[in-house]
């Protein structure tokens, strides 16, 4: 046995959601028998803050119970404050993984760069630390109180894999996007590559009491007719499979670049 493997694992748990999100509660609770689970949160909802961060101002760390009796903490700052507070230094350890999660709603196509949820699993893959985010089509689920219990017990599943195999190159992570499930259906994942828009985007309009126009922008989630080629994250989970996509943090379009390169050229003769 490798003498890493006498050590206990760590799991950095966080969310966009905030730390009172069910979907939160789920994953701690099922990925507690790996190892174990440190929460940093935000103290409240930033979903779509993609990865804003905090600079301009301190931040507050507040130790909050945890419905199942533990103890998170909970920050005043975005998602990829929570990562980074505990990377650099509030966390006792360096985390083996983090997993951020479930989100309420999914993460899906070319709409995962507004993800806080995503964000937030971006902070542990800049840090060369293997990242899962992870989310749950709850909105097509019947109660308005979802159970995440299916979703948490395939990311246990994941995260069981991940941690025995060697792990994925750095500044690489997984977005993982899992279709509503009633209880007791087997998941089945596909690997996926980013589909298109997961939305549609309109404009509400109205007047505020004190007469004033107000602009609200907003979308739908776009038909599963609308998902797209065979491959991507759209379609695979509007087929109903869980879909997890590599993401790199290098947005460079990388084949565009070597054409691109006559410009230099070009560039330096319009001068
Ligand atoms: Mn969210």
């Amino acid at each position: 046995m490798n003498p890493a493997d006498d050590r206990e694992r760590v799991i950095l748990l966080t969310n966009d959601d905030g730390i009172t999100s069910p979907g939160l509660l789920a994953l701690k609770k099922a990925l507690s028998s790996l190892g174990r689970t440190e929460v940093f949160a935000p103290d409240r909802n930033w979903s779509a803050a993609s990865r804003t961060r905090t600079f301009h101002k301190p931040l507050r760390v507040d130790p909050v119970p945890m419905l199942d009796g533990t103890v998170g903490r909970a920050t005043s700052g975005t998602p990829s404050d929570c990562v980074s507070l505990a990377l650099l230094g509030l966390l006792d350890t360096r985390p083996d993984l983090i997993v951020s999660g479930i989100n309420a709603g999914l993460n899906l196509g070319r709409d995962v760069s507004y993800s806080g949820t995503v964000a937030a699993a971006m902070e542990g893959a800049r840090s060369g630390i293997p990242a899962v985010a992870a989310s749950y089509d709850t909105l097509q689920a019947p109660s308005a109180d979802p159970d995440y219990d299916q979703a948490a017990e395939f990311i246990r599943r994941l995260v069981a894999f991940l941690l025995a195999r060697p792990p994925l190159p750095a500044g690489i992570l997984l977005n993982v996007n899992v279709p509503y499930t009633p209880a007791g259906r087997t998941l089945h994942a596909r690997l996926t590559r980013l589909g298109g828009e997961a939305y549609s985007n309109y404009l509400v309009t109205g007047k505020d009491p004190h007469g004033r126009e107000y602009y609200w922008i907003t979308g739908d989630p776009l038909t599963d007719e609308a998902a797209g080629d065979v491959g991507t994250d759209l379609r695979a989970v509007a087929e109903g499979y869980v879909s997890i996509t590599p993401i790199h943090l290098d947005m460079t379009e990388h084949a565009l670049l070597t054409t691109l390169r006559s410009w230099e050229a070009e560039l330096d003769r319009a001068a």
